[in-house]
């Protein structure tokens, strides 16, 4: 992972557009292209098995696009950590 809040169990992700697929930047290199599909599908899989195993032991997870922006990513963050102590303060 990226980033990581250990006491308030957050991970957070920022994804290339091109190694992880954004649906708006995704491009495939004209050569090799079967291989370059099935290697930018093994990441997504890998991004999902990793949410999944990290969501299951009670984490939150949180993905970013690199082309999202820096306002939008710290926000939402921000809300989540937030959110977070709220409900491990009680
Ligand atoms: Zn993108």
């Amino acid at each position: 992972m990226d980033i990581c809040f250990p006491k308030q169990q957050i991970a957070i992700f920022l994804d290339g557009c091109f190694w992880h697929g954004c649906e708006q930047h995704r491009s495939t290199p004209k050569n090799n292209q079967a291989w370059w599909i099935k290697k930018i599908q093994d990441n997504r899989n890998r991004d999902t098995n990793t949410s999944a195993h990290l969501a299951n032991a009670g984490w939150i997870v949180l993905r970013f696009w690199e082309h999202e922006t820096v306002d939008a990513v710290v926000e939402r963050i921000k809300n989540e950590v937030t959110s977070r102590r709220r409900i491990k303060t009680g």
